[in-house]
């Protein structure tokens, strides 16, 4: 294996590194699908990819972007603070407020034209969106569908905190679908408490936002023979609408536009794939469906999927974690890990891109910061406005860079 990283290129590729964060997440505002940002970003690494001899395809998929301008909830001359969920519908109303804490309750109560008020165990954890299939719980479907027959004018949710599954973000929006069509709002399960003594009575709802139809894009580089088997080396390049995600993901894509780089002169016989899939942190992944859709019969021709994402935080190691690696991959991959000092093994997690490719029996690499891993469930940074360029730390990105390099001309 040929171990290659010199304090020459590593002083270039730290200067690109900061370059690329400044571009993704300062001169860029937010990369949300759907938005202009996310348009600008997609372009951007097209660009990039062409310029180092990268065979580039733009793939455009339909989105929406989402715009809100606050929310008003008041019942008896009280008012409660109230967030618009993202991607909601607007409205602007009256009905009676109807309560349910459990699927029993929800099921129990005639709602029709009347608004809804969902907390304590319902409001739980977030609703997966409708339309999603990797992972849907048969409770989340039945919730959805309950709300969806009942005929409530709106929805109103208390929630807590949930980081493993909605991030730091407190309170989280219970609903963040743009494919459901009843309007809704949310707020902390402390001011939810205020609210429960209003069951019965009548509340106004104001609530303004409103779905922009905006095209998103996959961005797809390729190098090598095109009948090779292929390493599909994945990172999402959207962010949450209101952060600048710097380490989820823009690390993820610096470390895609630093690695078309270094294999620029590649003639090795694998077909390499760089993928940036568009819309792992929205609601309808569409950027990840569509390469679903376009791959279906064509998985078993993919060596490994390197997945990016959550990379170069400043404190603690890069994490690799391993799935599934066969032998040919495995020893490779642990003999980079053990030459980068900044680089561990870590534990396994699934919430990324790597997932899809691991239920298409493809074996993969997930790259990610190993701090984040083990706090998955508590820390309050991911989808925040926290996670900015200040977090990230740019040798980190280049190690990372250095090592999928490596390992990648080794298989
Ligand atoms: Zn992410």
């Amino acid at each position: 294996m040929n171990l290659n990283s010199n304090p020459m290129t590593d002083g270039l590729l730290l200067i690109k590194c900061q370059e690329y964060l400044k571009t993704l997440c300062t001169d860029i505002t937010e990369r949300c699908v759907g938005s202009n940002g996310n348009r600008q970003a997609t372009y951007f690494l097209g660009k990039e990819l062409s310029l180092c001899c990268w065979e580039t395809e733009m793939i455009e998929f339909d989105a929406i972007d989402w715009e809100e301008n606050g929310a008003q909830l008041i019942s008896e001359e009280e008012t409660f603070e109230v967030l618009v969920s993202p991607y909601s519908l607007g409205f602007r109303g009256e009905g009676e407020l109807i309560s349910a804490s459990t699927i029993e309750e929800l099921s129990e109560i005639n709602a029709k034209n009347k608004i809804i008020f969902l907390f304590g165990e319902i409001a739980r954890e977030q609703l997966m969106p409708k339309n999603f299939v990797f992972y849907n719980p048969v409770e989340h479907q039945k919730i959805i569908s309950i709300l969806e027959s009942s005929g409530a004018k709106a929805i109103i949710s208390a929630t807590g905190r949930n980081a493993a599954l909605a991030g730091g973000v407190y309170p989280f929006p219970l609903i963040e679908d743009g494919d459901f069509d009843i309007p809704s709002v949310y707020m902390t399960d402390e001011e939810g408490l205020k609210l429960i003594p209003k069951t019965g009575k009548i509340v106004f709802l104001e609530s303004l936002s409103k779905r922009i139809p905006g095209k998103g894009f996959n961005v797809i580089g390729k190098k090598g023979n095109k009948n090779s088997p292929r390493i599909v080396v994945t990172a999402h390049i959207d962010a949450k609408k209101g952060t600048p995600g710097a380490i989820d993901n823009a690390t993820g894509v610096i470390v895609l536009l630093l690695l078309s780089d270094l294999l620029k002169d590649y003639n090795g016989n694998k077909l390499i794939e760089i993928v940036a899939l568009n819309g792992e942190d929205y609601y309808a992944v569409p950027g990840q469906m569509n390469y679903i859709s376009a791959n279906k019969n064509n998985f078993n021709s993919i060596l490994l999927n390197i997945n990016i994402d959550g990379a170069g935080y400043k404190e603690g190691q890069s994490a690799f974690s391993f799935f599934n690696l066969p032998d040919e991959i495995l020893q490779p991959a642990l003999k980079v890990i053990n030459h980068y000092g900044g680089i561990a093994e870590g534990v396994q997690w699934p919430q990324g891109d790597h997932s899809i490719f691991l239920q298409y029996g493809v074996p993969a690499i997930a790259v990610s910061s190993k701090w984040f891993i083990d706090n998955i469930a508590d820390q309050d940074i991911t989808h925040t406005p926290k996670d900015n360029i200040e977090i990230v730390d740019c040798n980190k990105i280049v190690e990372i860079s250095h090592a999928l390099n490596d390992l990648i001309r080794s298989i």
